[in-house]
């Protein structure tokens, strides 16, 4: 097959959208989206949305298609057309560091079939940015995740890796990269600041990505992500719950001691250990109220 084994990479952003329309008997309209496709594995990702029970099936050249019922659809119930819709829409953006030595070792890790995982973007050292799935498709990037009370973050989330082995800092011209694709996907999808954030704050007992090296505040800064006033610390009353403040944040506190570790290596870098100071309740405390 024209394109088997053989991940396309497209570096223009395409939404092809192909609204199929005709009549029935009953007057009610066929309307298939065809939802973008941009650097993926064809044979195994779908991108059909199907509205309407009367087709029952697609083809789409060479990629995989999905049965109606597959497609999510119940195929034992009226079926009525509603007219307004779109595609969903990411709401999240999980950051990484690849703990890799290169971009192509990155790359080969999303494209060969037994690792299972894939993010939207990579972003080398020197700022090369390679998207390697579109921005509507679900990456396998977070795994098994909690943040508040979503737990399938991979459905609303775009994952970026960074290029770095998890013990060295983040050059510049990966920074700057990494802030001009953060500018455009808060721009294109309306997410909030506090909705960027990183993987080890999603699965605070299975990660440690992006490292103490990555510049938070530094994103913060710009937009993405939230951060504590440095200038407005005070101590926490005596009726502070910090775990209640760390659940309001996001974190997943069955585990208190990491999702500490997790915040601390954010929020307060040069102590990871699994208790909170003094210090460290003031700057949770600034920071919940954020929320
Ligand atoms: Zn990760």
């Amino acid at each position: 097959m024209l394109f088997k084994n053989k991940i396309a990479f497209l570096t223009i952003f395409c939404f092809a959208v192909a609204v199929i329309g005709c009549k029935s008997k009953s007057s009610m309209a066929k309307k298939v989206l065809v939802a973008p496709i941009v650097s993926v594995k064809l044979d195994t990702v779908i991108k059909t949305v199907v509205v309407h029970d009367t087709i029952p099936k697609l083809s789409l050249g060479e990629h995989k298609v999905w049965t109606l019922e597959k497609a999510g659809l119940h195929n034992d119930v009226r079926q009525e057309t509603a007219i307004h819709y779109d595609i969903r829409k990411p709401n999240y953006v999980i950051i990484h560091h690849t703990a890799q030595n290169s971009l192509n070792q990155t790359i080969r890790t999303f494209q060969v079939e037994h690792t299972k995982v894939s993010a939207h973007y990579v972003i080398s050292r020197d700022g090369i940015i390679v998207q390697m799935l579109n921005d509507y498709v679900r990456g396998w990037h977070a795994g098994l995740s909690k943040w508040g009370s979503i737990t399938d973050m991979n459905s609303i989330s775009i994952g970026i890796e960074l290029d770095n082995n998890g013990k060295e800092t983040f050059p510049d011209a990966q920074i700057e990269a990494l802030i001009q694709v953060l500018d455009t996907l808060k721009s294109n999808y309306g997410i909030p600041s506090s909705n960027f954030i990183g993987h080890a704050d999603i699965a605070p007992a299975r990660k440690n990505d992006p490292s103490v090296y990555f510049p938070w505040k530094r994103l913060a800064d710009r937009g993405f992500g939230l951060w504590y006033n440095p200038s407005e610390l005070v101590s926490a009353p005596d009726n502070f719950n910090p775990i209640d403040a760390l659940k309001i944040i996001g974190y997943d506190t069955r585990n208190l001691k990491a999702a500490i570790v997790a915040f601390k290596r954010k929020f307060i870098v040069n102590d990871v250990s699994p208790e909170l100071s003094v210090y460290d309740k003031s700057v949770l405390y600034n920071l919940y109220q954020k929320y």
